[in-house]
């Protein structure tokens, strides 16, 4: 991790007050002092601020089911942000692994480890997200062969990687998908002239929704130890 992220995950400074402190001279890697506070360090380095060696705190692991009309940020924007539902310290220090919309319900996984959510988030794992969608109109008997094809959406370079459908009823099917592209669900049955009308993640690879809407809980060791 960076250097500054280290300092910060060791005590309770601020970023810019842990940057200035380290382009000041005041923190020592492995017996050197470093002024770039965006040096990779390691959790082993023996890093020291001031002659105290640093610990970090052990990272968190969180889900929250995401209620209607909030919003996947740390600060509100016309909406509310949905830390204000995490009631923990220093939340500020979290990150959001996979934004849902304003009007998306459900899963979010919320960490300050960006190695964890770099596992979850990038394609190459292809982590699989379900989503339980609601449509306009009655699902067609082609969608879920054309969702398989993948589909090129309106302003990507490539096709969209094979997604599965599970018909639930004629405006309800499970969708799952293993990228995040922007407005992905919505811009899929688009596509295919269908609209959706409500959208709730229900899962992110192993780690399913368990919790009702508005609340969080930490993560388990087993759930965490999927993505580490
Ligand atoms: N796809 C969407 O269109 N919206 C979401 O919130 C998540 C996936």
């Amino acid at each position: 991790m960076r250097l500054d992220r280290f300092v910060c995950k060791s005590t309770d400074l601020i970023r810019p007050d842990a940057i200035a402190l380290i382009n000041n001279g005041r923190v020592v890697v492995n017996g050197e002092v470093i002024i770039n506070e965006a040096t990779q360090v390691h959790e082993n380095n023996c890093i020291m601020l001031e002659g105290q060696r640093l610990t970090p705190r052990p990272s968190r692991y969180i889900m929250v089911h995401k209620p209607l009309d909030t919003i996947c940020s740390n600060v509100d924007e016309g909406y509310l942000s949905l830390f204000h539902l995490i009631n923990i310290e220093r939340a500020f220090d979290l990150h959001i692994v996979g934004r849902l919309d304003t009007d998306t319900t459900g899963l979010v996984l919320v960490t300050d480890d960006g190695r964890w959510s770099y596992n979850i988030i990038t394609p190459k794992k292809q982590c699989k997200k379900v989503y339980r969608v609601g449509l306009r109109d009655p699902v067609s008997s082609d969608t879920a062969l054309l969702f398989q094809l993948g589909l090129q959406l309106q302003g990507e370079k490539s096709m969209t990687l094979p997604a599965e459908l599970e018909v639930i009823s004629p405006k309800e099917v499970l969708l799952t998908i293993t990228e995040g592209r922007f407005h992905q669900v919505k811009r899929m049955f688009a596509a295919v002239g269908n609209r959706v009308v409500s959208l709730h993640r229900q899962s992110i690879g192993e780690i399913n929704l368990d919790i009702e809407l508005g609340q969080w809980r930490h993560l388990t060791p087993d759930e965490i130890m999927y993505y580490k």
